[in-house]
């Protein structure tokens, strides 16, 4: 089973951005929001599958991700932060949906492209990507990788 298909997950690590671990509860190997970092290093994570909080420890899959230095990208005067950027965007698109349509998340739940749901984390979220048990979500705290269809 390749993890390792989700290029945007290849980001660098940053506080609020999704990683790979081990979760213990559902024992399997899903996204995590980093929650805090240590000397560039993510320290403590959340699964977003069942929100139970972790230290964070470095993988195989992790420590061998390539080193590439990315210049944190901060906006620049006049312009909106990405973050706001979503965010806008966001509500934009979760005002065109009937919230009737709305489903609370499982990690059973059957996804698909566009259907709204519920997260007891993040709120409201848009079901963007689907891709076999992995789910790229948008909520207004910005895009999460959730375990669905499972
Ligand atoms: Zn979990």
């Amino acid at each position: 089973m390749s993890l390792h298909r989700l290029k945007r997950s290849d980001m660098a690590p940053a506080v609020g951005r999704d990683i790979d671990n081990w979760c213990n509860r559902c024992k399997a190997e899903l996204a995590h929001t980093i929650l805090a970092m240590v000397q560039g290093q993510p320290a403590r994570v959340r699964c977003n599958t069942c929100g139970s909080e972790r230290n964070f420890r470095m993988t195989k899959a992790a420590t061998k991700r390539p080193s590439k230095r990315r210049v944190a990208t901060t906006a620049p005067a006049g312009r909106k932060p990405q973050q706001q950027l979503h965010r806008e965007r966001f509500e934009r698109r979760l005002a065109e949906i009937d919230r009737d349509t709305c489903v609370a998340y499982s990690p059973r739940m059957r996804a698909i492209a566009g259907q709204l749901i519920e997260h007891k984390t993040f709120g409201y979220g848009i079901v963007d990507e689907v891709m076999g048990t992995k789910a790229m979500v948008s909520f207004q705290v910005g895009m999460k990788t959730l375990a669905v269809n499972r």
